[in-house]
C-alpha cells in the first residue's frame, strides 16, 4: 500500500476501459495505492472479472456497464459511482478503439466511431464528473493519448486525429479547471502489448520488428508499465503538474 504523497486511500477513481489492457494496468496501480475503483466498459463479464481481481487487493471495485459514446449512459454511470462509492476524485479516460485504414478507404461511419470513442467521450466524461470534483475541492483527470498524438501513420487517420485532439483537450481542461484544483494530464503510451495491438501486429506488415528496432528499451510495453504513472498523476505528488503529455514509451519518441 502506498503511503504519504502517493496515498490514494479514501479516493474514488473511474477508469473507462478498465477491464483489460492499459486501463486494467492503471486500475491495478490505483487499487494498490488504496483507491476504490469503478471499471467502465461494455463487456460486463470482463469488467466483473477485473473487479474481482481489483477487489482482492483490499479495495471496493464496481463494474459499470456503459458505452462511453452514449451521453445518457455516461450520466447514469457517474450518478451510480457517486451513489455507490460516495465521491469521484479521479477520472481516467482510457477507452479507445481504432480502425486501421488509409484516409481514402476510411468510411465516415468509421471516422465517427473512432472520434466518438477516443475523443468526444473524454469531453463527455470529464464534463460529467466536473461538478463532483469541484464540490470536493479538487480532482485528477488522466487522458490517454498515443505516439499518434505526436506522429502520423498511414493506417491511422481518425485515430491520430483523436489522439492529437486529446492532448489539446487536456490542455484546455488544465487551463479551465486549475482554479478548481483539478489537474488534467495526458499519458502517451508507446507500443504496448494488448488486445488492440495484437491485431495491429497481424494487420501491419513488419510492425513488430520496427517497434523493437526503434524502442531503446528494446521491448514492447506491458499493461503494468502504467501503474506507477497512474498513481503519480492521481495523487498529491502531482498537484503542480497539469496540462502535460507524458510519453510512457521505453524511449520510442526520443529515438531517431
Ligand atoms: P484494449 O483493446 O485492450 O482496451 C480497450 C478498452 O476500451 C477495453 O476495456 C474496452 O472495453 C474499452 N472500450 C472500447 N470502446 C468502448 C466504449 N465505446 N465504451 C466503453 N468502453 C469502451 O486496448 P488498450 O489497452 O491497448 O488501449 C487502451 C487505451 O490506450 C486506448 O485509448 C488506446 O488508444 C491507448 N493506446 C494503446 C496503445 C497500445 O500500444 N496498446 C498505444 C497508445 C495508446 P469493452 O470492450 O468492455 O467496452
Amino acid at each position: 500500500m502506498a503511503s504519504g504523497r502517493f496515498d490514494l486511500r479514501g479516493k474514488v477513481a473511474i477508469v473507462t476501459g478498465g477491464n483489460g489492457g492499459i486501463g486494467l494496468g492503471m486500475a491495478r496501480g490505483l487499487a494498490d495505492a488504496g483507491a476504490d475503483i469503478a471499471v467502465v466498459g461494455r463487456n460486463e463479464s470482463k469488467s466483473r472479472a477485473a473487479c474481482a481481481e481489483l477487489g482482492a487487493r483490499g479495495i471496493r471495485a464496481i463494474a459499470v456497464v456503459a458505452d462511453v459514446t452514449d451521453k445518457a449512459a455516461v450520466a447514469e454511470m457517474t450518478d451510480r459511482v457517486a451513489r455507490e462509492l460516495g465521491r469521484i476524485d479521479i477520472l481516467v479516460n482510457n477507452a479507445g478503439i481504432t480502425v486501421r485504414k488509409p484516409p481514402h478507404l476510411l468510411e465516415i461511419e468509421e471516422w465517427d466511431s473512432v472520434i466518438d470513442t477516443n475523443l468526444t467521450s473524454a469531453f463527455v466524461c470529464s464534463k460529467a464528473v466536473y461538478p463532483a470534483m469541484k464540490a470536493a475541492g479538487g480532482g485528477k483527470i488522466i487522458n490517454i493519448g498515443s505516439m499518434m498524438s505526436i506522429f502520423g501513420a498511414s493506417f491511422a487517420p481518425a485515430y491520430a486525429a483523436s489522439k492529437g485532439g486529446i492532448v489539446q483537450f487536456t490542455r484546455a481542461c488544465a487551463c479551465a479547471w486549475a482554479v478548481d484544483n483539478i489537474q488534467a494530464n495526458a499519458i502517451l503510451p508507446g507500443w504496448i502489448d494488448t488486445d488492440l495491438t495484437k491485431r495491429a501486429r497481424e494487420q501491419v506488415d513488419g510492425l513488430n520488428d520496427r517497434v523493437l528496432a526503434r524502442t531503446p528499451a528494446a521491448r514492447w510495453g506491458g499493461m503494468d508499465d502504467f501503474a506507477g504513472i497512474a498513481v503519480f498523476l492521481s495523487s498529491a505528488a502531482s498537484d503542480f503538474v497539469t496540462g502535460t503529455a507524458i510519453p510512457v514509451d521505453g524511449g520510442y519518441s526520443i529515438n531517431v
